[in-house]
């Protein structure tokens, strides 16, 4: 079932406002295993609005239009609708009702020009809008499904989670079953994945299967789509255990999985704390975990030792070691896990050093050097290891890699398999 988003107004074509209701609706379409093939962005213009309708509506079985549904002389998507439709605005009694009822709750008459928002074209119906003036419209052309609803964020939401999704869910009930399901991963790039998958990721495929990179995590996207839907379940789960099989152990999670969950919920199951200290990343690994509601289970704290003398001082790193190694260093990391873990007392220790830019960097120490420790007991020992990660981008992402190779490589700790499959973060 084909989609095409449509975003109406001037503060979008200027470049004032960013379209993120053609974002978040792509992403709740492609939720229902539908996928857009065109968001288009149209100017407060009568004859360009209608003229996109039509493409559109010639083009997919459902189009979503947000905007211009407001009560100014520059909101205009309710008129060029009728004028694609060929029919004439007509006004809905109930919506005038709503509309000043919307009012007076707010202890103020009706605006006239307000009125004109409960228009509508002939043959199409009102949407509720349960959060502000402007109904909403649904309307069939040809044969296509259209749904307009207000620009404002907020007021789209709950248009679009309240009647338009349903509505959507039961056009496409009525022929096939759409499944998806997404795995997550972190540490190796979008190709590499690609390459794992091989013959999976053929585009003609059901369940078909595609990835995406946000963040230094790529996902795998899977749609599984059957008339019958024992078959479509059927489907996606012997594709998703194919696609886990071929990614392996850097997936650490399914659909909106973080992997800051993935680890705290490795740490509670076992039983383990964990401590921090950190430099290059600054509190940005203690900062994830503690995102995680439940945290506190397992996370105790950590130190963000900036400083050489804050690293001696607050985690006992010997200062000839910094002096003799330098900060970024193998010898330094595992100082400072090791300090953390023995003043903290937890199970686990992550430490980072590294330089992230954009000044900074040396002929052996190129910015995006960064050292990763972690110390951990087994029984009465303490272990201490460390890794190297050589990153790309700038200081943002060096430091926000750093932060999740930190994880990755406690989780891969945690779940017992090889730390070097994280090959962002190596062995020196
Ligand atoms: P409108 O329904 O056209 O009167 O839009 C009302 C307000 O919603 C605008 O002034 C924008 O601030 C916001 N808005 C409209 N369209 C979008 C969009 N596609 N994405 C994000 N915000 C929007
Ligand atoms: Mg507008």
């Amino acid at each position: 079932m084909p989609a095409i988003l449509l975003s109406i107004g001037d503060e979008l074509t200027l470049g004032q406002t960013v379209d993120t209701n053609a974002a978040w609706l792509s992403a709740k379409l492609s939720g229902l295993g539908i996928a857009c093939s065109e968001h288009r962005t149209v100017s407060d213009d009568l004859d360009r609005i209608a003229l996109n309708i039509q493409q559109c509506a010639a083009l997919a079985e459902v189009l979503i239009i947000t905007g211009g549904l407001g009560p100014t002389d520059d909101d205009l998507t309710r008129p060029a609708l009728a004028k694609a439709m060929g029919v004439e605005l007509i006004e809905d009694p109930a919506s005038v009702e709503h509309i000043a009822a919307y009012f007076h709750g707010r202890g103020r008459d009706m605006p006239l020009r307000n009125r004109v928002q409960a228009t509508h074209p002939m043959t199409s119906t009102m949407i509720e809008n349960t959060c502000g003036t402007a109904p909403g419209i649904r309307a069939t052309l040809g044969q296509c499904e259209i749904f307009v609803t207000p620009g404002v964020p907020r007021e789209m939401f709950a248009m679009y989670q309240r009647d338009i999704e349903p509505a959507i869910k039961a056009m496409a009930s009525t022929t096939r079953t759409i499944l998806t399901a997404k795995l997550n991963s972190f540490g190796s790039g979008e190709s590499d994945i690609a390459e794992k998958l091989g013959p999976l990721m053929a585009r003609d495929r059901n369940p078909v299967v595609g990835t995406t990179v946000s963040n230094g995590y790529v996902s795998v996207r899977i749609r599984s789509e059957h008339d019958d839907i024992r078959k479509a379940h059927a489907e996606l789960d012997r594709t998703l255990a194919l696609v886990k099989e071929k990614v392996g152990p850097l997936a650490f999670g399914q659909d909106e999985t973080t992997l800051q969950e993935a680890v705290i919920a490795l740490l509670v199951e076992q039983g383990k704390t964990i401590a921090t200290a950190e430099s290059c990343t600054g509190g940005m690994i203690a900062g994830m975990l503690t995102d995680v509601a439940g945290s506190s289970a397992a996370v105790l704290g950590g130190w963000v030792t900036y400083a050489n003398a804050m690293k001696v001082e607050q985690l006992g790193v010997p200062l000839a070691l910094i002096e003799q190694h330098g900060a970024v260093s193998r010898e330094v990391v595992e100082a400072m896990a090791q300090g953390a873990l023995e003043r903290s007392g937890a199970d686990f220790a992550l430490s980072t050093s590294g330089i992230a830019g954009p000044g900074g960097g040396t002929a052996d120490k190129p910015v995006g050097t960064v050292w990763i420790g972690m110390a951990w007991r087994e029984g009465e020992t303490t272990h201490i290891g460390a890794r190297l990660a050589r990153l790309a981008g700038d200081r943002e992402n060096i430091r926000d890699r750093s932060a999740k190779c930190a994880l990755q490589l406690l989780r891969l700790k945690l779940m017992g398999e090889d730390l070097d499959q994280l090959k962002w973060a190596s062995k020196p």
